[in-house]
């Protein structure tokens, strides 16, 4: 028991003699795909096409030989058909409330229905009293209470499409897109020149 003891705290204090629990966060930024009025560097055209099924050997011919590859993988169409499924997760809606003028151009074009402009609440409630009601409670609300009225925005991340109708249709710029980047903690002196 005492050697398995000790060897822990020396795999635990490895190399520099450091803790390697203590790592330094993920670096995060965002940044605008903005490239004009109804432009972006992204493509923000939704497909309603399902999942694209990789295409494998024949049965008569994959059964015969088991070192035989099964998956074919995709041809430069299918490759492209399955692509442009892609919703865009890492594309952020961002909302800046100074800059909204609270003109519900972008409420009417969310073909989600996810935008509300409303009074606070408690979020219980709040939630009932949506464009669409927000009924997956694991989902959090991005919630932005700077408006100028006093009223709050809400929106509900759970059915956002990535789409950018919101962004496109603001006059003012208070939606934008922007790409959600992250940089995982690296080894060795990557780390500690980050701390
Ligand atoms: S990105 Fe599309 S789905 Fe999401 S809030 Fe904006 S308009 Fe609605
Ligand atoms: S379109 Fe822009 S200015 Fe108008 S309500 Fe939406 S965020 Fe505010």
């Amino acid at each position: 028991m005492a050697h398995g003891h000790e060897a822990a705290v020396s795999i635990d204090k490895f190399l520099n003699g450091e803790d390697i629990n203590h790592r330094p966060l993920p670096a995060v930024e965002v940044v605008s795909q903005k490239m004009g009025i109804h432009e972006w560097s992204y493509d923000n055209d939704i497909a309603l096409d399902k999942r694209y099924r990789v295409p494998t050997r024949d049965n008569v011919v994959a059964l015969k030989d088991i070192r035989t590859e099964v998956e074919l993988g995709y041809d430069d169409k299918l490759a492209f058909a399955e692509a442009q499924r892609c919703l865009n997760c890492d594309v952020q809606t961002v909302f800046t409330g100074q800059l909204c003028i609270e003109c519900d151009a972008c409420v009417d074009i969310c073909p989600m229905d996810c935008i509300t402009f409303t009074a606070n609440g408690e979020e219980a409630e709040l939630r009932t009293r949506l464009q669409a009601p927000a009924t997956n409670v694991t989902q959090d609300l991005y919630v932005a209470d700077n408006l100028k009225t006093g009223r709050v925005m809400v929106k509900d991340e759970d059915v956002c499409l990535h789409c950018g109708l919101c962004a496109e249709r603001c006059p003012t710029g208070a939606w934008d897109m922007q790409k959600y980047l992250i940089e995982m903690t690296q080894a060795e002196s990557a780390c500690r020149s980050r701390a």
